[in-house]
Order: structure tokens, then sequence, then C-alpha cells
């Protein structure tokens, strides 16, 4: 029905930049009702709680407490010398130095007196009088001395014997050389991946500000729609959409906190609508906003808040968005095929999403690719192909322009833009690309 009420004529149109700058300003609101939330800085919980770590973004600066390395420590298995002692060292004339204790990573060795190495072993402290670490291999014999043989008090220490000077700080980690206590370990706006956890860890830092998730409820529309593990009866299909968004916006740090498949039936999707409480911060629909019979989404939120327009993009044309007039809760609306809502969502949210998280470095990756193949796009819209890099660098495009070709978008690590006002791309020709498989 609902196209046939608003003449063509009039019915919006957007460009892909206008439709996300939309979408930008209905949720900018969100980004003060965000607050931050502490999480642990621990292995044991993130092992038990995952989901807690992924995509998390830094709500505030945070400072080194110690420096590290804290200490000077051993960058090899060797001897810990004091460079002068073989400043004359030479293959004809070596040098030999009595033997002292062992110093293992964890424990500190004495100070070293002259004429004398220390053992020393990865990581371990750097003994004060020492300022160089001669790896073992270079030393004669290349190997240690039992532990028995070198304590401090032996009466007759073996020696070892070197054949060249060393420079001071050879192979030694100087105190403060990866960041010094004080300074900006990670600052506000950083995505937490591995190296991040990582060096907050390393510099015992116990809890973080980091925050709080976007809730959002993903609800899928269509009278055809069952879940895996159901049974498939005439004319029925599984819901890829639920499962796909629900991911799709995990990995961005949203926390999905309801989904569900509603009929097209308009009082099974209002009923859905009535019992979302303050509980979500973000309405995501798929499908029932396109021009058939059975709009359910458009023929329920058109009068009330949400505005339905056309983007000059494929596929993904047809989108809405507004906020709820009695609740004021944003709403944004995809179609319902899965390449459609996918790349609506990279298209539309992913990016406003991140930034509302917070995250600096939060686009996909854009490249600059060379097609394999010819393609041709309709004029007037910006078409986005599924792609992939072939050896020879060049890239190819998996599928067809067709949005219900999932499986081959399964199979893409590119989403390659053809701009509107272009009609037909050559082989040869370069095109801008973003990275999905990151
Ligand atoms: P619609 O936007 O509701 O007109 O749906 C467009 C096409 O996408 C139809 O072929 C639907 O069956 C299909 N579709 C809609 N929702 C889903 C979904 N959640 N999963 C898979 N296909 C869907
Ligand atoms: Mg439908």
């Amino acid at each position: 029905m609902s196209d046939g009420m608003v003449p063509t004529s009039v019915r919006v149109v957007r460009s892909v930049d206008e439709h996300r700058e939309v979408v930008r300003v209905l949720l900018a609101p969100l980004a003060a009702r965000l607050g931050a939330d502490e999480l642990a800085v621990s292995a044991e919980r993130m092992s038990r709680h995952p989901h807690d770590y992924d995509g998390r973004v830094l709500a505030a600066d945070v400072t080194a407490p110690i420096d590290l390395p804290p200490f000077d420590n051993s960058q090899m298995d060797g001897y810990a010398v004091a460079s002068d002692d073989l400043m004359d060292a030479s293959g004809e004339r070596p040098v030999a130095l009595r033997v002292a204790a062992h110093i293992p990573a964890g424990s500190t060795g004495r100070p070293l007196e002259r004429g004398w190495a220390a053992p020393i072993m990865t990581g371990a402290p750097i003994p004060d009088g020492a300022d160089a670490v001669v790896p073992i291999e270079q030393v004669d014999p290349p190997r240690f001395f039992p532990d028995a043989d070198v304590s401090q008090h032996a009466v007759a220490p073996p020696v070892a014997r070197f054949t060249r000077p060393v420079a001071p700080g050879t192979y030694r980690r100087a105190r403060g050389s990866d960041i010094a206590a004080g300074s900006l370990l990670l600052a506000v706006g950083t995505r937490l991946g591995a190296a991040q956890w990582g060096v907050l860890a390393a510099s015992g830092v116990a809890t973080v500000p980091v925050r709080r998730r976007v809730r959002v409820t993903v609800l899928s529309t269509g009278h055809e729609l069952r879940q895996p593990g159901d049974e498939l009866g005439p004319g029925q299909i599984f819901d890829a959409n639920s499962a796909a968004l629900t991911r799709a916006l995990a990995e961005v740090g949203a926390d999905v906190r309801t989904v569900a498949a509603v009929s097209d039936d308009p009082e099974a999707f209002s009923r859905q609508l009535a019992a979302l409480g303050a509980e979500t911060d973000l309405l995501v629909t798929t499908g029932g906003v396109s021009a058939g019979a059975y709009e359910v989404v458009r023929e329920t939120l058109a009068g009330a808040g949400v505005d339905f327009v056309g983007v000059r993009m494929q596929p993904g044309g047809p989108q809405g968005s507004g906020a709820l007039r009695d609740t004021g809760m944003p709403v944004v609306t995809f179609p319902g095929n899965p390449v459609s809502a996918l790349i609506s969502f990279e298209v539309f949210l992913r990016p406003v999403l991140l930034e509302l998280a917070g995250a600096r470095a939060s686009d996909r990756q854009r490249l600059r690719v060379t097609l394999a193949e010819d393609a041709t796009s309709p004029v007037e819209k910006h078409q986005i192909r599924r792609g992939r890099l072939r050896e020879d660098g060049r890239v190819e495009l998996i599928g067809g322009p067709g949005s219900h070709l999932l499986h081959a978008y399964a199979a893409s690590a590119l989403l390659v833009h053809i701009p509107a006002g272009v009609a037909s791309v050559t082989a040869g020709d370069t095109l801008d690309a973003w990275r999905i498989d990151d």
C-alpha cells in the first residue's frame, strides 16, 4: 500500500552520505546516555565472560603507572659483564672473568664485582655493576656451568673467556624503554584488542573505564521467516538477518538485548514494539519497508515518527529512520534481503556506532583496488558489489548484484564501490573498496 499513498514525485531521495548523516544525527543524543563501565583487566574474568571484552573502547585516558620494562633486564641468555672489563679482549688475548652465581628471571643478583661475569637469563634484572650482556654463544665455553659450581662462595670459581669488547648497553633492555611511568599508556577512544589488553596487564592496571555498550533490539519482520531448527513449510525461509545483524552489532561493541522475528501482522509488530522498555537504546528492523503489500514496518512506523526514504544505493535503497514519537526511541529500518540488510548496516550504522562508542580508528580499512573484470551499474545509484582479491592483486566480483546472494557475500573479503554516475566499469579500472574480513 504505502508507496501508493506517497506520490513518487515527492518521495524523498537521498545520497548515501546524506542518509548516513541523518542516522548520525538521530543517534547523536545517545552519546550523553552512554556512561562508562569499569572492566577488570583479568585474564581469568576474560575467559569466563569473553563477550564483555569484545569491541570495547576506552572511556578515558590511562596513564602508565609503572615503567615498562620495570627494571633493566637482559635480552639474552648470557653473561652480565662490566664492559670496561672487556675493553682489551681479542681473539689472541681473551679476557678471563670469574663466573658468579646464576641470575634466573624473577630473582635479583648480587652486585657484580670487577673481574666477574654473572650468568644471566633472558628477562632477569641486570645486576648493579654490570652494563652489558654477552650472549652465551659468544663465550668460551659457550654453555653455562652447573649452578652448584658457581655459587658466590665458590673457592675456585670457573672462568669464562671473552674474545671481544662489548659496548655498554648491549642486550640490555633499559627500564622504561617501552613506556615511562606517568606518560600516556592508552588514549581515550582506543579500541581494546589483544595487544592493548596485554599492555594494560603488563602495566599492572587492574581495571579500566570503557564506554557502555549501545543496547540494541533487532526485529526481523516477515511472515515467511522461521528459525534454524524449525521445519520449513511451503514458501517459508530461514531468518538470516537476525543472526547476521546480531553478530555484526556485537562486533562493533553493541549489546543486542532482544532479537525477535515477527510476522507481517501490524498488531504483532506493534505488540513487540510496546514490549520494548527503556532497556533499548536503538531499534533496528529488517524487512517490510519496500513498495509491496504487507510492508509492516513502513505501515506501522510511517505515522509514528519514522521517515521512509529512497537512498540512491544498490542494494539497500529503501531506508527508514527516526525517533518514535511516543517514546523517543531511535529506529533504523533496513530492507529484508540479507545482503541489503548487511550492507545497510556497513554503510549507515557501523561507522555511526563506532563513532558513538568513541572509537578513533573506526572505519573499515579502505583500499583502492584494480578490477579484474567488467561490470555494469545503475547510473543513478551508488552500487556496492562483493569481491575478493585474486593472487594477481586484482579484484574479482563474487556473485552478481542480486541482494539475495548471501552465500556469495560470505565468500567475499571486500565491498567494492561503484559510485553514482558510473554506468559501467572495465577490467583494469580502479575503485574504492572496504575490507570486511578483518
Ligand atoms: P522485504 O524487505 O520484507 O520485502 O523482504 C525482501 C526479501 O528478503 C524477501 O525475499 C524476504 O523473504 C527476504 N527476507 C526478509 N527478511 C529476511 C530475513 N530475516 N532473513 C532472510 N531473508 C529475509
Ligand atoms: Mg517482508
